[in-house]
């Protein structure tokens, strides 16, 4: 058997942190290595996996999809497109709908959208607020507008037009707006700097803040969209709508997709002035189409939300077990559990060892983000590896 990872060291640009296991084959919540080891996923391909590993119905689309009609381009008309987009539109509050390939793509094509806004409708306006903390993807205008400054330095001097400013903090942004601002841009729950839930009045002041300076409010739904919160989109938990949300992750279950929508007021863009190749291509919206489907015809946002209250049953036996847990946060199946020290990574380690995949989202916590169909039964398997591999590293004096 060749040695992948000695591969992957020789070959591929070393930017991965990764797990020292070569996974090969994924059924639902589980995934196996090349050496037959099994796992439960509690990762699910970093919130993307909505409904687990190779899921019938979305293996089924791809298939038939597949065998009849890859990739055309956006010069022509094709039905699967058409049909995600009416899906996405008439269970949202947005009007229009635009496909492309990656989270970090769909906001750069809102960031694209919300500058045209402003030169359009608001002098020529063309900043962006953003939040400290934010993660809006890799390219260099989406570290630009990511507030996080590990994300940043290693490639200034950056594109200008973001400013950002406090999460959580409506003031910060009503004073950071000027005439050449023309949107703010916030996750409703940042995912990647550690499962932040904001405060439950803050998105609704930071509408109102909007609302009253003329100016777009654009939701990265990203990694909260698609039922990953209990709510297909997590702006239904906070009593508002945005102009423009940005979707990707979940939306297909493991085949890349990006998409933004806007409300009609927002969609300005003219024939042209914006575009893709492989964006919105029959093959990733077969896939789009039967994830949506099922998760709207089988209530799995519903699911979500009561699997993320079974998994908080769950937390807090763990916690009163376990004095090194502080304490957990989240949203549906979007969570994380804080430790008193910076044992995150370890712990990690030490479940790989036990069978269970789980992301360590700050040196002190834990995130989980299984498929939105898990079990149970399988959240009951993640605990029990944890509560073991807590209860070892106690006995190791950690
Ligand atoms: N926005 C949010 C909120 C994300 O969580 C991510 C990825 O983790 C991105 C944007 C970037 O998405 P992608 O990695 O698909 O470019």
């Amino acid at each position: 058997m060749d040695n992948w990872q000695e591969l992957e060291h020789k070959y591929y640009m070393q930017t991965f942190y990764r797990a020292p296991i070569t996974i090969v084959k994924g059924q639902g919540a589980k995934v196996w290595d090349d050496k037959g080891k099994e796992y439960l996923d509690f990762v699910a391909g970093w919130a993307v996996n909505s409904l687990g590993h190779c899921h019938p119905a979305v293996v089924k689309a791809v298939t038939e999809q597949a065998a009849t009609l890859i990739q055309t381009s956006n010069n022509f008309y094709t039905i699967p497109q058409l049909n995600l987009a009416k899906l996405l539109i008439d269970n949202s509050c947005l009007d229009r709908i635009f496909f492309c390939n990656s989270g970090t793509e769909a906001s750069e094509g809102a960031v694209k959208l919300a500058r045209r806004y402003g030169k359009l409708k608001l002098k020529g306006a063309y900043e962006v607020i953003t939040a400290t903390g934010s993660f809006h993807g890799r390219t260099l205008a989406m570290v630009s507008a990511s507030g996080q400054s590990k994300y940043q330095e290693p490639y200034t001097p950056l594109p200008t037009g973001f400013v950002n400013v406090e999460y959580n903090n409506p003031k910060a942004i009503k004073v950071a707006i000027t005439d050449k601002t023309c949107a703010v841009m916030l996750e409703p729950i940042q995912g990647e700097s550690g499962v932040n839930v904001p405060d439950a009045g803050y998105l609704k002041e930071v509408r109102k803040i909007c609302d009253e300076a003329g100016i777009l409010l654009i939701l990265d739904e990203i990694q909260t969209g698609i039922g990953r919160t209990g709510k297909l989109f997590a702006y239904e938990h906070f009593g508002i709508e945005p102009d423009i949300i940005t979707l990707a992750k979940g939306l297909a279950s493991g085949v890349p997709i990006g998409a933004f929508m806007a409300k009609e007021s927002a969609s300005v863009f003219a024939k042209g002035e914006h575009g893709s190749t492989f964006g919105g291509n029959p093959l990733a919206c077969a896939a789009g189409y039967a994830t949506m489907k099922f998760i709207l015809d089988n209530h799995i946002s519903e699911h979500a939300a009561a699997m993320g209250k079974y998994l908080i049953k769950g937390l807090e036996k763990l916690k009163a077990k376990h004095s090194i847990i502080q304490g957990y946060r989240g949203c549906g199946l979007l969570m994380a559990l804080d430790f008193k020290a910076d044992i995150a990574k370890e712990l990690v380690s030490n479940c790989l060892s036990e069978g269970l995949l789980l992301n360590a989202v700050k040196p002190n916590a834990l995130r989980f983000m299984p498929s939105l169909n898990i079990t149970e039964a399988d959240i009951d398997g993640a605990l029990s590896k944890l509560d073991n591999v807590l209860t070892h590293s106690e006995s190791a004096g950690v």
